[in-house]
């Protein structure tokens, strides 16, 4: 995945505000191993400046790669920054400072470059903006000692950047070992920030794929465009002002693509948020009564979720919102449609779905919620869900009928004990009965009680 900024797991701007050092609430684990880092690096800086020859040539070609990188900066504040998750095209500029300079500068490159971000374009957590320049700084640091000691001889004499490294890039073979040089350094950064999610996460809590199609396309891009920059800033730095503009456009087309996916989801759980739900699950239902079909809306709500935010924080809240989000998509059908409703409540559309189905779809949700293993400092922590769910010419005709429908069901299930399924009260005339083991009775569920049905 790519070398523009990535996010641990479960971080929250909210954490930021309740404390003036979030860093101190993150796990032990994920301090040391960013502490770790961030030795290294200086510990690597050290070393690397003691013996690399700082010329003119070399500040000034560090200089223009950074300035092109703040104009990125720039424009990425003007366009807006989607929320959650961002992806950049900032490698665009950290490969020719990795090909073209000393490696010492790229352990320096990040630092001006993410000022500027978090002064100018969106603010983090501080020491997630230092995490995420020491991996950089880091894998770019590793990448050119990689490229200058293929170019030039000796390890010591590359970290000190050997000036053979730059006529390397006119040569075919250059080229391609550039190319390797610059994807070793975008796995090592990817898997430098994807252990510091492992770490920042619970045993049980699922970490969010690091690269998906879509990433992997981005990585590419930037691959391509970092390389060509580095060609031609070896060239003259004066061909950066024309390298300027189409980075400026890739970047614009990715951040506006981001934009409109951002409005429609979710950021903590990567699910549909309420608008973007409800407008497609209303299609969805038009649908189905012009066809005289059925649909089902299930209402999911975490049980007692305000005591596990009390008990083991907000941040632990977020995992296991994202975890219910995660167990509950993956036992969907790809037609379904799942929400987040509100805070701790998800909504899900089951097209063709009757009393029937809907019924074992919303235990079997319920009961694989209650599996999940989710668990604090090696505690496991148990978590359920009471599920509300209503059928469409059973419960209600429209979706606010039946999200009304579903909601009272859910108040049902709340008042009788939790961890379980109910449909609503029946309406004159509605059918409302559930197959299953027991007449009129709900189906055992695994490690729960036994769901209701009016
Ligand atoms: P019940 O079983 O009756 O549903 O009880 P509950 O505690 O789950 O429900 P209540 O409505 O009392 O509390 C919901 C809690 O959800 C309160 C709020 O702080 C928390 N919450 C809402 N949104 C988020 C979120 O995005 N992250 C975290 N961590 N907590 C959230
Ligand atoms: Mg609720
Ligand atoms: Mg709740």
């Amino acid at each position: 995945m790519s070398i523009s900024e990535k996010p641990l797991a479960a971080e929250d701007a909210a954490a930021g505000e309740r404390s003036r050092w979030p860093i101190l609430q993150q796990p032990r684990g994920l301090i040391v191993y960013m502490g770790l880092l961030l030795f290294t690096a200086l510990f690597l800086f050290g070393a690397a400046a003691a013996l690399t020859t700082v010329t003119l040539a070399d500040v000034v070609t560090f200089l223009a790669l950074t300035m092109c990188a703040g104009i990125c900066v720039e424009a990425i504040r003007r366009l807006g920054v989607p929320a959650g998750f961002a992806r950049d095209l900032l490698g665009a500029w950290w490969f020719p400072v990795v090909l073209l300079l000393p490696p010492v500068y790229s352990l320096i490159v990040p630092i001006p470059v993410f000022l500027l971000l978090q002064l100018r374009a969106r603010r983090a957590l501080a020491h997630r903006r230092v995490f995420n320049a020491t991996a950089i700084g880091l894998s770019g640091f590793l990448a050119s000692v990689v490229w200058h000691r293929v170019a030039a001889d000796g390890l010591w004499e590359a970290m000190g950047g050997a000036s053979e490294a730059h006529d390397s890039l006119a040569t075919g073979a250059g080229v391609l070992i550039a190319v390797l040089c610059c994807a070793g350094f975008t796995v090592l950064n990817t898997l430098l920030v994807a252990l510091a999610a492992r770490i920042s996460m619970g045993p049980g809590a699922t970490l969010r794929p690091m690269w998906d199609r879509e990433a992997c396309t981005v990585d590419a891009v930037e691959l391509c465009v970092g390389v060509t920059v580095a060609i031609l800033a070896q060239l003259t730095l004066f061909l950066l002002a024309i390298a300027v503009p189409p980075v400026l456009l890739l970047q614009r087309s990715l951040l506006f693509q981001q934009l409109q996916m951002a409005a429609r989801t979710d950021p903590k759980t990567g699910l549909l948020n309420a608008p973007t739900w409800e407008q497609e699950a209303s299609v969805e239902i038009a649908r189905a009564r012009a066809q005289r079909g059925y649909a089902a809306v299930l209402i999911i709500d975490i049980d007692h979720f305000k005591r596990v935010n009390d008990n083991h924080g907000h941040l632990f809240g977020d995992q296991v919102l994202l975890g219910v989000a995660t167990t509950i998509a993956q036992q969907l059908r790809q037609s379904d449609l799942l929400g987040r409703f509100g805070g701790e409540e998800f909504v899900v559309l089951l097209p063709g779905a009757d009393t029937s189905e809907a019924w074992q779809a919303a235990e079997r949700l319920r009961s694989q919620v209650g599996c999940m293993e989710i668990s604090v400092d090696d505690v496991p922590v148990s978590i359920t869900v009471s599920v509300g769910a209503a059928v469409i010419g059973e419960h209600g005709n429209d979706l606010v009928e039946l999200l009304t429908a579903a909601d009272l069901a859910l108040y049902r299930a709340k008042e009788t004990g939790r961890n379980r399924v109910c449909l609503p009260a029946g309406r004159p005339g509605a059918p409302n009965k559930i197959p299953g083991p027991r007449e009129g009775g709900g189906l055992p569920g695994r490690g729960g009680p036994v769901g209701e049905v009016d």
